[in-house]
């Protein structure tokens, strides 16, 4: 099957090629058809898989003969990245249409988004909590919503935003076509499926589990020699970009000053960086000149560079859906990855839910040469995550730059 069988209008065709897909991907073939019908969809799918296309381009098709200058679709993000990225790709495919998107977030002035949404825009990507800034200060109207998209539902629902949608469902006329993203279904998620939406299309892509293409290993080592461990096995590893997650934005910040100092390209991730530190190193990562990104999970989610070969969990996620949402980061669309998880003895049952998730026994690794038995280091992280969340965050740094 290829996109024509969809019937795009030929602008929209024009943003596909320039993107250079070529076969839909199993989402967009099986999204792509109700959605242009108008159906109300559930969309069962983990990252990586296409879905942002899944929902753009029947997005573009339906608003090219709506009237210009009034917000006729509105997709709703857990993340300011993911918004970005949104808002890249619909970009991006609308290259040739006259369609106008925009982000919205906070952690960045007002001033340009008003100036933007008085311009005029058909489509919005927004975090909840600024866009309830703007409904609350009449600056945005979403009562000419057509379609509304809650994207990554389930990491929405953890981040706490469930009241701030139903807010924004507030704001909203009826009837709309609603299309629901999530990787998994928790219980809250069920609920608000049925509040919202009407006798929807149910589309899932494989069971919540991680990419066929990426393969998982083990690498049990103890807790004070895990920064040895990450600066030996990528020295002696061949890899492309490397995203590497630590627990907590303390530990972020010093495994990306610890492998700045031993030179290598880095940049750090986390919650603590001003708007402008977090796009500089995304930028940088995409672009290459940062090798390795050093995040927290809230880089997981939307982090769009194609090359990740390896995902290195420095520390396990605390479950196993944040597992799959880490390595959701390689292994992409037609690609292979690696994800290497550091597990010390508090991580065992974590482990045993993986393998279960997994169905199968994760393979243990020891990296040659390296000095398991070494001494504790004087400096480094010699006490548990645990521990180390106890201690207060000290200064952010300046840059994401190491
Ligand atoms: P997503 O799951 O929407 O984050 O998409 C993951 C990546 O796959 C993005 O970089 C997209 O540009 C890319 N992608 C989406 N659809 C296709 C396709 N049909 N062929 C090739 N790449 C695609």
């Amino acid at each position: 099957m290829s996109f024509e069988s969809f019937n795009l209008h030929p602008s929209i065709m024009t943003g596909v090629q320039a993107l250079g897909y070529v076969t839909p991907t199993p989402i967009q073939l099986q999204a792509i058809p109700p959605i242009m019908q108008g159906r109300d969809l559930i969309g069962l799918a983990q990252t990586g898989t296409g879905k942002t296309a899944a929902f753009v381009l029947p997005i573009l098709q339906r608003l090219l003969r709506c009237p210009r200058g009034r917000i006729g679709a509105l997709v709703i993000s857990p993340t300011r990245e993911l918004a970005e990225q949104t808002y890249e790709a619909a970009t991006e495919l609308g290259q040739k249409t006259g369609l106008r998107s925009m982000a919205i977030y906070g952690g960045v002035s007002m001033d340009q988004q008003l100036r933007k949404l008085r311009d005029g825009v058909e489509i919005v990507i927004a975090c909840p909590g600024r866009l309830l800034d703007h409904l609350w200060q009449g600056t945005i109207d979403i009562s000419n919503v057509e379609v509304l998209v809650i994207d990554e539902a389930d990491r929405m629902f953890d981040m706490g935003f469930l009241p701030d949608i139903r807010g924004i469902l507030k704001c909203m006329l009826k009837p709309r076509q609603t299309l629901l993203f999530s990787a998994t279904m928790p219980d809250d998620i069920r609920r608000l499926v049925q509040e919202v939406l009407r006798e929807p299309v149910t589309v899932q892509i494989g069971r919540t589990l991680p990419a066929a293409t990426v393969s998982h290993a083990l690498y049990p080592v103890r807790q004070d020699l895990k920064p040895a461990l990450l600066k030996e096995l990528l020295r002696k590893t061949k890899t492309e970009s490397v995203l590497v997650f630590t627990r907590t934005k303390y530990r972020a910040e010093h495994v990306a000053q610890l492998l700045g100092r031993a030179g290598f390209r880095v940049a750090c991730l986390q919650g603590n960086l001003s708007q402008y530190q977090r796009q500089t190193a995304l930028d940088g990562f995409r672009d290459g000149s940062f090798k390795v990104l050093v995040a927290t999970d809230i880089a997981s989610r939307g982090l769009d560079v194609l090359d990740i070969s390896h995902v290195i969990n420095y520390d396990m996620p605390d479950s196993t859906d944040a597992y799959i949402h880490r390595i959701g980061r390689t292994g992409r669309v037609g690609k292979t990855g690696d994800a290497f998880t550091f597990v010390t003895s508090e991580d065992t049952p974590m482990v045993r839910a993986l393998e279960h998730l997994l169905n199968s026994p994760m393979q243990r690794r020891t990296l040659e040469g390296f000095d398991y038995g070494a001494s504790a280091p004087a400096r480094g992280f010699t006490r548990s995550p645990g521990e180390m969340r106890r201690r207060p965050i000290g200064a952010v740094a300046s840059a994401a730059r190491y």
